[in-house]
């Protein structure tokens, strides 16, 4: 491993990864470092099965049209999918006419709404204090928006959510998001198993110790995420300016993880069955299921939030009988006995990363934009944290590090 080079890129996920293609283009002296003995970060692929893929981590294109992530899957010839899937709402084992899912529309359209009066008038408050918490749709309507950034409604900015750039489109990547990250890395250059210690940037340019050696840059991009700079895994000297501290603690990692159950049967439901599911029972039992991911024999469901911590510490066995649970409900008794595997993801114990996506905490969705504002123009923070309009995402990642080696050529 080299010891001196002009940029060095700390974490090889999808920030990572834009910003050493974007260091390449420049024709800029690069080496990325990574402490994990894989690239990709939280996109991660596994097998299912033999032959069916599966993200623990990001899944969907986001706002797909603008993703720029889209077009290198592309150029890789990997597969996603742009058409819409079918949709029901199940309230406990009905199924809810179209006059009563348009009546959850225009819920959520009236807190929509409310989130835009709300910036509007230039308030940043939880996004639970515009929510109708007595209506018979706020239990599914917060298990859903719990899934956009890891967090709660309660914990988390209405501000900074109507700030992210949405498109609409959703395009699940059939070959894996975490397959498309390890992909486009092959032509960029890593150091695995390389763990920064501490971050000296007390003299001119910085010195970087990790467990292979020091190595000395002119200037260094840090991608690791918001979870992991507040533990202070990684040291620096001298400390960080107080309003790069302050936006660290307030854009935590949340908790969310994927489910994946897998079923033998090519298709074990009735011919008109939804291929995605929205479930509630009215209380604490809520899902969106996919019943049918990019055509694989799976049901993936999500769960994000306190759910989502909680059940992270428990038996694999708890998480499966609460979705099994809403299942039954939906299909019968029987059709526990169709699932054949049960894998979830548990991104909170992760020791790199500490979490899912950073959450803004109420009254603190400008700290996105202090995070990026470069550290005595040498330290420039990137990662899904430091996006301000595609937070939570790994195309946000992505371009926040190409924009920060951008940041460091003006420097
Ligand atoms: C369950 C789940 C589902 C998601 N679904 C979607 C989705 O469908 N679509 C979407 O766009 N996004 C989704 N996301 C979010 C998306 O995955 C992330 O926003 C994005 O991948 C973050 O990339 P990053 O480069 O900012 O950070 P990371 O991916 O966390 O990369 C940081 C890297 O730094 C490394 N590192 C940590 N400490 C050190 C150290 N001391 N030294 C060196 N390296 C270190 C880590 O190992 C890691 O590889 C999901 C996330 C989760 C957890």
């Amino acid at each position: 491993m080299k010891s001196n080079c002009q940029l060095l890129i700390i974490g090889a996920g999808a920030a990572g990864i834009g910003a050493a293609h974007a260091a390449k283009r420049a024709g800029i002296d690069y080496l990325v470092v990574e402490a994990s003995h894989r690239v990709g970060g939280r996109g991660l692929t596994e097998e299912l099965a033999p032959g069916i893929p599966w993200d623990l981590g990001c899944h969907w294109l986001h706002s797909g049209g603008i993703n720029p992530l889209a077009p290198v899957a592309d150029e890789l010839g990997i597969h996603y999918d742009k058409e819409l899937p079918s949709r029901g709402f199940y309230m406990n084992n009905q199924r809810l006419p179209e006059t009563r899912v348009a009546e959850y529309d225009k819920y959520c359209l009236d807190i929509w709404n409310n989130v835009k009066q709300s910036e509007a008038n230039g308030e940043d408050i939880a996004l639970s204090e515009l929510i109708d918490l007595n209506s018979e749709w706020a239990p599914y309507y917060t298990y859903w928006e719990s899934l956009m950034t890891s967090e709660d409604v309660d914990q988390f900015s209405a501000l900074d959510l109507a700030r992210y750039e949405d498109t609409d489109e959703n395009w699940p990547v059939r070959d894996g998001y975490g397959t498309l990250l390890s992909r486009h890395a092959e032509s960029i250059h890593v150091e695995l198993n390389t763990a920064v210690k501490c971050i000296d940037w007390s003299g001119a340019g910085v010195s970087v110790e990790t467990n292979r050696g020091t190595i000395h840059a002119e200037h260094v991009v840090i991608t690791v995420s918001t979870s992991v700079l507040g533990s202070r895994d990684i040291e620096f000297k001298p400390a960080l300016p107080l309003s790069t501290q302050e936006a660290i603690e307030a854009l935590p990692l949340g908790c969310y993880n994927n489910f994946a159950m897998l079923y033998e049967e090519e298709w074990p439901f009735d011919p008109d069955t939804p291929d995605r599911i929205d479930y509630s029972n009215g209380d604490d039992i809520n899902f969106a299921f996919k019943l049918r991911c990019s055509g694989w024999p799976y049901i993936y469901c999500a769960v994000a939030g306190r759910q989502a911590r909680w059940l992270e510490r428990q038996p694999a066995e708890e998480s499966k009988n609460l979705m099994m649970t809403a299942l039954t409900d939906i299909f019968g008794s029987d059709f526990k006995k169709k699932i054949v595997k049960f894998r979830s993801s548990a991104w909170g114990d992760d020791p790199l990363v500490k979490g899912a996506f950073s959450a803004s905490k109420p009254g603190q969705a400008n700290q996105r934009k202090v995070l990026g504002v470069p550290v005595g123009e040498r330290l420039f923070f990137a990662g899904e944290a430091a996006s301000e309009k595609a937070f939570c995402t790994a195309h946000g990642a992505w371009q926040s590090g190409a924009d920060a080696v951008m940041k460091s050529i003006k420097m």
